[in-house]
């Protein structure tokens, strides 16, 4: 005889229609010694911005967002397409299809599982020009980029402010981190870690190879974004000490394996030794070819755009589609997909001469 199960007829009453109160949702994360409950409101009054909300930027957005983090910024300058989702856990078909920006993406998928939370989606380049209006207010940035020129000025900001901030690149099946803990009033050269140039004066050989060339794991981007989330989650409840000190790599098909210790700052390091901050310094950056796939981003011209206007002035030269957010023409071989602050991103091309005559031809020079 099967035993018998006592099967509740009335739900125990929840603290809104629909949203799980904030200890039950996050019972099993307090019941973890590290966090407990005083670490769980530490979380929920922290603020952590992601650079790039691609495979590694979506993961952890993800495990921040059900981790209970009260505030996320994502930014992010590229749309979704059908190649990005068998890795980027935050994105569905339906966002590929609409090519969806990908900040804004994740905003709303996020809100259908933690609703609790603030989500800030920029859908923008991260360049010198906005850098301190996107992550002046943030705790601690997360590099999710897949380019080191990005990551040289997330460095150079970062040991200027004394923000913290962890690097993460996951290529192939190969992926990399390394926390960068600045000097500021509240830590000392001793308790410093090296930063991105101590370790890398220059970018590491290697670093020419893309998604495009390489291919890459998802388990790669999800181990990568692992341990960037735990280390996160220790530098937001007060436990910075136990952050690692080193630039950890970890190839997950040959299981090769290697730590670079990243303990002290190096005296001669020009960024975080000289303070000589070239990167934030740096003028807008000339055209960027994407990780991933055949294209060019234009990013000059920073300036706002009428999509509604566009779209009819673009109607009789192609396919249009446009939403508040971005407007897409259709031109085979090409398509000019353009945002509303006035970047584009042009498909079909990898030459920066073309991508930069269509959008003087289109959109304007
Ligand atoms: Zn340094």
């Amino acid at each position: 005889m099967a035993a018998s199960l006592q099967i509740p007829l009335v739900n125990p009453p929840a603290a809104a229609p629909g949203v799980p109160a904030d200890n039950e949702r996050y019972s099993r994360q307090i019941l973890f010694p590290g966090i407990g409950e005083s670490g769980q409101q530490r979380l929920a009054s922290a603020h952590v911005a992601i650079v790039g909300c691609g495979a590694t930027g979506a993961a952890s957005a993800s495990l921040l967002a059900r981790a209970g983090v009260g505030h996320l910024t994502l930014i992010d300058r590229d749309f979704v397409e059908a190649s990005n989702l068998q890795r980027q856990v935050l994105f569905d078909e339906a966002d590929a299809a609409d090519a969806l920006p990908k900040a804004e993406a994740a905003r709303r998928k996020i809100a259908l599982f933690n609703s609790t939370i603030t989500v800030t989606p920029q859908i923008a380049d991260l360049v010198p020009a906005n850098i301190n209006e996107l992550l002046q207010t943030a705790d601690i940035i997360l590099d999710a980029t897949d380019n080191f020129e990005t990551r040289y000025l997330i460095n150079d900001f970062a040991v200027q402010q004394g923000k913290p901030w962890i690097y993460a690149a996951a290529i192939g099946a190969y992926a990399a981190t390394m926390n960068v803990l600045p000097i500021n009033e509240d830590r000392t050269r001793a308790e410093a870690t090296a930063c991105l140039a101590c370790i890398f004066p220059k970018p590491p050989a290697g670093t020419t190879e893309t998604c495009d060339t390489a291919g890459i794991l998802s388990t790669a981007v999800n181990f990568a974004a692992s341990i960037q989330v735990t280390e996160t989650l220790k530098y937001l409840t007060g436990q910075s000490a136990l952050m690692r000190r080193s630039l950890l790599s970890f190839d997950l098909w040959t299981n090769d394996r290697s730590e670079i210790s990243a303990t002290k700052p190096d005296p001669s390091c020009t960024v975080c030794g000289q303070r000589e901050f070239t990167h934030l310094a740096g003028t807008a950056r000339p055209h960027i070819t994407l990780c991933g796939r055949n294209s060019v981003q234009i990013h000059e011209h920073h300036r706002p755009v009428d999509l509604a206007a566009m779209h009819a002035r673009l109607a009789p030269h192609g396919l249009v589609r446009s939403n508040d957010l971005l407007l897409r023409l259709e031109r085979p071989p090409h398509t000019i997909t353009l945002f509303a602050d006035g970047r584009a991103i042009i498909q079909g091309t990898t030459d920066p001469m073309i991508a930069r005559s269509l959008y003087a031809r289109f959109v304007g020079s």
